[in-house]
């Protein structure tokens, strides 16, 4: 599943920006809901704990649901607007609503694409595709997940660590709070929160253990299907 509730692959690109190709190849519509996860909190134990599922899910990202809508109320303007038209444009939106999108439809966006990554079954390994490209841009899928962690690790605060399709290839960054790579007009293809409620209650302050972790609850299909989408 790459998507979920009120998430449509578009057929065509869209038509937010003028002189520029969205890099989204997604469109999340107006209202915002919460996607429901797919399966149950505790489906990925040991690796994700239940408890921290369900807050996390439940209560972090239905608020940053809830206050994205509410931002967005006033603004009929922006209505109409994708949730990935408004990332990738943050500088065109008005200066009382941006704030309040780059951290509130960001962290939906970001939150929505994390659960659709995670899963208890799915592929242990990447596509033939998927796998050539990681071999070229990390030497291999080893060298993707110490570079990842690394990063994920060397976040300082709370954000997020990126595997992105950007320019033809991958590669890995991280964003500060709920920051998109969108908005940097990159890709994401995996995407790991490093936000402490993301793992605190399990791991304290093992991030390089949490990030270490994620490796086994990460859905390949779902990733290959990403980087389709990111080539498409
Ligand atoms: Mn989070």
């Amino acid at each position: 599943m790459i998507g979920g509730a009120g998430v449509a692959v578009l057929a065509a690109a869209g038509t937010s920006r003028v002189g520029a190709e969205p890099v989204a190849k997604q469109s999340t519509v107006q209202p915002f809901v919460l996607p429901p996860l797919g399966f149950a909190f505790g489906a990925l134990e040991p690796h994700l704990d239940a408890r921290t599922m369900e807050i996390h899910h439940g209560r972090h990202h239905k608020a940053y649901v809830d206050n994205a809508n509410r931002a967005l109320q006033d603004h009929p303007g922006l209505k109409t607007r994708t949730g990935e038209s408004l990332m990738e444009d943050l500088a065109g939106l008005p200066e009382t609503v941006r704030t309040a999108v780059r951290n509130n439809v960001g962290g939906h966006l970001n939150h929505s694409l994390f659960w659709a990554l995670l899963t208890p079954g799915g592929a242990q390994s990447p596509g033939p595709e998927l796998t050539a490209a990681i071999r070229a841009s990390f030497g291999s899928l080893e060298g993707l997940r110490d570079q990842f962690n690394d990063a994920a690790l060397k976040r300082f605060g709370s954000g997020w660590a990126w595997l992105v399709y950007q320019g033809g290839q991958l590669r890995i960054l991280t964003t500060p709070n709920q920051d998109s790579p969108l908005s940097e007009r990159a890709f994401p293809v995996i995407g790991l929160d490093v936000w402490e409620h993301a793992y605190y209650l399990a791991y304290q302050n093992r991030r390089g253990d949490y990030a270490k972790a994620f490796w086994n609850v990460l859905n390949w299909t779902a990733v290959d299907q990403r980087y389709a989408l990111a080539r498409s």
